[in-house]
């Protein structure tokens, strides 16, 4: 399970990001032909309670799958493109002061924040 752990983990931490679950499949079997489909999202779940993984749905732009990356990058909000569905990074200290902001007022514990901003690209409002 290690193993098969560390591959995963290595698999999301060398993409550009925003991997669907298939494509994690399909990367993590490139690396060992005996991590299955079942191995992945079962190594995935695990992932992600242990707080390393962060599973987005990204606005559902491409569907209806969920999109993994990893937890520890530079907090982010996702901004997603309605027109063309381009997914843009925006890095900014707002998850952070929110973060503090409701450990302050309500002593909540966050586990994870999740900024998803719906939005049209330069490029799609030329287009219109
Ligand atoms: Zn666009
Ligand atoms: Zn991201």
């Amino acid at each position: 399970m290690t193993r098969q752990r560390r591959v995963l983990l290595d698999v999301i931490e060398n993409s550009s990001g925003h991997l669907h679950a298939s494509d994690l499949v399909r990367l993590a079997k490139e690396r060992d032909e005996r991590i299955d489909r079942a191995t992945v999202y079962r190594t995935l779940s695990l992932l992600k309670r242990l707080g390393l993984v962060e599973e987005l749905d990204l606005l559902h732009l491409d569907g209806s799958e969920h999109h993994y990356e990893l937890r520890d990058r530079n907090s982010h909000v996702h901004i997603g493109c309605t027109g063309c569905g381009r997914i843009l990074e925006f890095s900014t200290d707002l998850v952070e002061r929110l973060d503090a902001q409701i450990r302050q007022k309500t002593r909540f514990q966050v586990d994870s924040i999740r900024i998803e901003v719906s939005a049209l690209c330069t490029e799609c409002q030329q287009r219109r």
